[in-house]
């Protein structure tokens, strides 16, 4: 399988007449990091001197929440730059992210002519009493609304969720991941919320209004969604924030290595059932998923151990993510 890549250029969102509650840009200055043609140009010259680069598995993605509603003729512009790489066949397409609400059959039109090829949606929660409390500013109609859209254009579509949001539970995530599986997305991105100065959530956390999930908490429920997109065919690209800004980070689940705490836990949860008679086990995974089986400073052997259960992880090339073979050593 041919590994996706991005080229990623940042589009903070000025001017957002939006006040989402987990959002810091309004505090951005200026035209501070606006990008040009040619920041664009130099993503891609930097890219495209890796080793590995390969044309036709890259992106160029504009990032940072909604492309689709920067000021009309700046976006043009930044399409302009992009698209001239398309042309070249320097990139495979051009991937966006955007708000629900900020989609319509025109602005597709457009997104097409200039070559992109996929759109994300910040969903974010399927549940509007969530999405009203957070100040969205969109429902989940417009989700469902602008998903359906998407692809009847063509465009690959991306739904992104976040956990952990002011009034949402594990409960309402879970059916927002039921109602994200239902729209068919091609690839799914879950974050949970990290409360960040100038924020309402930074407000309401410190009058003690609001408390963000603990990481074990955030982890053990993004393992559980991860799981229902995996088991829907569904590719997730990212589980948690890569890097936040440590200076206006406030509270929240924050682990450089969330993802891989979510796929141990998966792990973890996936061995009980075919662990029988206490004792010592070979317990086969894929190949390169051994850390992933014995979890961050070996958890989950410990954690086994605990339960009376001796493992030693062996790699076996035909299992597939998240399948495991046990075999019981020596008698029982
Ligand atoms: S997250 Fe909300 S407030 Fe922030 S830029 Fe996007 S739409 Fe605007």
């Amino acid at each position: 399988m041919i590994k996706h890549a991005n080229i990623s250029v940042f589009v903070p969102h000025l001017g957002c007449p939006n006040m989402c509650s987990f959002c810091n840009q309004h505090y951005i200055a200026g035209t501070q990091g606006m990008p040009n043609s040619s920041d664009i140009e130099n993503a891609v010259n930097v890219a495209q001197s890796s080793k590995n680069y390969n044309p036709k598995n890259t992106e160029l993605a504009f990032f940072g929440g909604s492309f689709t509603a920067i000021e009309f003729s700046y976006m043009l512009s930044l399409l302009k730059s992009a698209n001239k790489f398309v042309k070249q066949g320097v990139i495979a397409g051009i991937r966006i992210s955007t708000r629900p609400d900020a989609i319509n059959a025109e602005i597709l039109s457009v997104l097409k002519e200039y070559g992109v090829t996929s759109i994300e949606l910040g969903a974010q929660s399927m549940d509007d009493n969530v999405l009203a409390l957070n100040k969205r500013g969109h429902t989940a109609l417009d989700v469902k609304n602008a998903s359906a859209l998407i692809k009847e254009h063509g465009f690959s579509l991306g739904l992104q969720m976040m956990t952990g949001l002011y009034g949402d539970n594990n409960e309402t995530a879970i059916n927002t991941a039921k109602e994200i599986i239902a729209l068919r997305p091609n690839t799914v991105r879950i974050y949970p919320t990290i409360v960040l100065e100038n924020t309402m959530l930074a407000n309401l956390y410190k009058q003690g209004k609001y408390s963000p999930q603990g990481l074990e908490q955030a982890v053990n429920l993004a393992a559980e969604l991860l799981d229902m997109f995996n088991k829907e065919n569904i590719t997730v690209i990212r589980v948690g924030l890569h890097t936040i800004d440590q200076t206006k980070y406030v509270a929240g689940p924050w682990h450089p290595a969330f993802r891989e705490l979510c796929e141990s836990a998966i792990y973890l949860k996936n061995i009980k059932p075919l662990l029988n008679a206490k004792g010592e086990y070979n317990v086969f995974v894929k190949n390169g998923a051994v850390s992933k089986m014995a979890g961050q400073k070996r958890s989950n052997l410990v954690a086994l151990e605990n339960l009376g259960y001796k493992c030693k992880i062996l790699e076996d090339n035909s299992l597939n993510d998240f399948q495991i073979k046990v075999q019981k050593v020596g008698k029982s």
